[in-house]
């Protein structure tokens, strides 16, 4: 009779476990920009390079959920590990504006809450992503800009750098190819003095950063962090701090972060877009992802992709440039990075 009971309760215990484990969806999914990224215009070591990086992002916020952390907690680290590296262009390695500075952007969005933080056009800020945490868990608001909030990211006690801790030479180089192809086509890189000005930018490569998670709890959240684009003037912002159009998590449809040319994304409200084409449409994520980024935006002219994930745990990474820097990982640890088209 004993060793009934105690087979029966072991039978119940497994099934529990099992049924937990099966239950435990966790995804995890990052971009690190896209753009004309191709194969011809890469070196090897280059390749390897990048796809380390994203190895070693995905790692981070895979252990975090594993560990049982959040998915805000997941996308805040995994999103310090690329804002860190000078390869993409958030935080060290970001593009320079067309005055020489860099000015970042950041934004990030809890689906469960709705609730949602962002900074715009910081000089000082190490981890951009976590200023916007700050902003959307200790403060009443969802944006704050230059130097209030960097203002605001001191007095919670996130880490200040020198400008200069961000300047690299491979950006310093992109400002002055372009500077100097301007000048050729409307000879005035300043842009000063005109009626009107043409800010150009090239389709290469936006290398913005972004991460999309979904927890064990069945939470979403979408993050993002960008330096802009090269040349960016007069305090020019994109969509990547911006809600609804390069971040949106709403745990009733989906978690997105975009990457691209920020201007179209915002007159799409891309992130947003998606999630309301999956609530009110009844779309699946890859038909609603796929619906904004390979229809919607190429009839607009606007360049990028996404990433996004679903409270299911389906992961959708569509572009429509050449490559996108990208990759996820699920339960067990098993995933992938990407750079081209596949
Ligand atoms: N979307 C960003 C912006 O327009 C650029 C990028 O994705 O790299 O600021």
């Amino acid at each position: 009779m004993k060793r009934i009971i105690i087979v029966f309760i072991f039978t119940i215990l497994c099934s529990v476990i099992f049924a937990q484990e099966k239950d435990k969806k966790i995804t995890l999914v990052i971009h690190g920009g896209a753009g004309t990224i191709t194969k011809e215009n890469m070196t090897s070591e280059l390749e390897k390079a990048y796809k380390e990086k994203l190895q070693e992002a995905l790692d981070r916020g895979y252990t975090v959920l594993e560990n049982g952390g959040t998915s805000l907690e997941a996308v805040v680290e995994t999103i310090k590990i690329l804002e860190d590296s000078p390869l993409f262009n958030a935080g060290k390695g970001a593009v320079f504006t067309n005055e020489g500075k860099n000015e970042l952007d950041a934004s990030i969005m809890d689906g469960k809450t709705l609730k949602a933080g962002a900074v715009a056009g910081v000089t000082r800020l190490k981890n951009p992503i976590t200023a916007a945490q700050a902003v959307m868990d200790k403060s009443e608001h969802v944006m704050m800009a230059g130097m209030g909030a960097e203002k605001f990211a001191r007095s919670m006690g996130l880490e200040i750098v020198e400008p200069s801790y961000f300047h690299t030479q491979k950006r310093l180089k992109q400002l002055e190819k372009i500077k100097s192809t301007e000048k050729e086509s409307n000879g005035n890189a300043d842009g000063e003095g005109r009626g009107s000005i043409k800010v150009k930018y090239p389709d290469s490569k936006f290398g913005t950063v972004g991460c999309v998670a979904l927890d064990q709890y069945g939470n979403l959240a979408a993050g993002t962090s960008t330096g802009g684009m090269t040349n960016k003037r007069y305090g020019r912002i994109g969509d990547s701090p911006i809600i609804g159009a390069g971040t949106y998590a709403d745990n009733n449809a989906c978690a997105v972060s975009a990457t691209g040319h920020g201007e179209y994304f915002i007159r799409s409200v891309v992130a947003y877009d998606i999630g309301a084409l999956m609530k009110y449409k009844n779309m699946s994520l890859k038909a609603a992802a796929d619906e904004v980024v390979m229809k919607k935006l190429v009839e607009r002219g606007g360049s990028g992709g996404i990433i996004a994930v679903d409270k299911e745990g389906n992961v959708a990474m569509p572009f429509n440039t050449a490559g996108m820097y990208r990759g996820y990982i699920k339960q067990k640890g098993e995933g992938k990075v990407f750079i081209y088209k596949e």
